[in-house]
């Protein structure tokens, strides 16, 4: 944050300066999706998606850079999964100040190799420039869609069940453990959640079975909270969620017992990259078979309950539904007191 009194955070950025530029552009959806969508005849289109790291930001600056390159190119590849696309090729911009050497870059080409293979993409372009400030990363993903449909983050309705995959909050805890904010009960423990941290796994098969089934999706890389209410804002609904039936592996299991401030703070901790979305009741069935095929467990977390004038957008209810207050909901650029470096990812 600059200091400035005046400055929005990023998605008041986004919707003054940037939204304006995109009107008209109906497959940019105001900036309010996960990617964009350009027709390219033969009833085929393209999904593109752009993200970048920046070291202090988004990663701390002694990773490993084989797993820098992996996740850099996976929060791309997860928010393909959020459109319901499948990848194809990405572009990649490196930003390098004087002490990246040859050795690191090696390192981390070798990790977009190993992903290269494992999703199925490939590197068309790019760009490689120097700097004295910190080491940073832009990279642009084009994935395809067959169909007509796609998955959006406009569609919920009232009624809706919400769901979630995988678990929630091992990597807000992976980051606090790389931070020596807290510490796991056990090695192993500690190894999943850094992992979970370093190397999510986008829910690409997942993302593309929910088209035509899921009404809205979204894939969580600022917070559960936060990302639903995207979903919430951009639908004009509200949603009610359960503390007790949002995801929470074994380790982060153990990590909260007797902890109730850190549980909650694993539904605005970021980085999840696993998808939430809603889904009209008739489609429980449907969506246990989807999550069999696809080996990715689903949980039903709670409603789409009300019009978007609710406050809060989204609220987290106890055992007993009553309102837990989260504070704020989620990480975001540019908020007054979030520095950089202070997330640290
Ligand atoms: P995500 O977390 O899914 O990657 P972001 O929160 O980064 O999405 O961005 C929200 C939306 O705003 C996306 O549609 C993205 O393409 C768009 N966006 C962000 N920054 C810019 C920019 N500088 N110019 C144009 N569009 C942008
Ligand atoms: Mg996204």
């Amino acid at each position: 944050m600059s200091g400035n009194p005046s400055r929005l955070d990023e998605f008041g950025l986004i919707r003054r300066h940037f939204a304006p530029l995109a009107a008209g552009q109906a497959g940019a959806f105001g900036l309010t999706d996960d990617g964009a969508l350009i027709e390219i005849g033969d009833g085929e289109r393209l999904v593109v998606t752009a993200d970048t790291m920046v070291a202090g930001v988004h990663f701390p600056v002694d990773d490993p850079p084989d797993q820098i390159a992996r996740k850099l190119l996976r929060v791309n590849l997860s928010d393909l999964a959020a459109m319901g696309a499948e990848p194809r090729n990405y572009t990649l911009s490196v930003v390098l100040p004087p002490e990246i050497d040859d050795t690191w870059l090696a390192a981390f080409a070798a990790g977009l190799a190993t992903d290269q293979k494992l999703y199925g993409i490939g590197l068309i372009g790019g760009d490689t420039v120097s700097t004295t400030g910190p080491l940073t990363f832009s990279l642009t993903a084009f994935g395809t869609l067959a169909g007509k449909a796609t998955l959006r983050r406009n569609a919920a309705v009232v009624d809706d069940d919400i769901y979630v995959s995988g678990t929630i909050g091992d990597a807000s805890l992976g980051l606090a453990i790389i931070q020596a904010r807290f510490d796991a009960a056990s090695d192993d423990d500690r190894d999943f959640l850094i992992t979970r941290f370093r190397l999510p796994e986008p829910r690409l098969s997942l993302g593309q079975s929910l088209i035509g089934v899921a009404r809205a999706a979204a894939d969580v890389s600022d917070g559960l909270v936060a990302d639903l209410g995207h979903i919430c804002r951009a639908s004009s609904c509200s949603a009610a969620i359960r503390l007790n039936l949002v995801p929470l592996s074994g380790p982060a299991e153990r990590a909260v017992t007797d902890r109730q401030s850190l549980h909650h703070s694993l539904l605005t901790g970021g980085d999840d990259y696993e998808l939430v979305f809603t889904a009209p009741v008739a489609m429980r069935g449907a969506l246990e078979r989807i999550s069999s095929k696809c080996g990715v467990s689903l949980a039903r977390i709670g409603q789409c309950v009300g019009a978007q004038n609710e406050t809060p957008l989204v609220a987290v209810l106890d055992g007993a539904g009553n309102r837990i207050d989260l504070g704020h909901g989620g990480y975001r650029h540019f908020k007054k007191g979030q520095e950089k470096g202070e997330k640290g990812r």
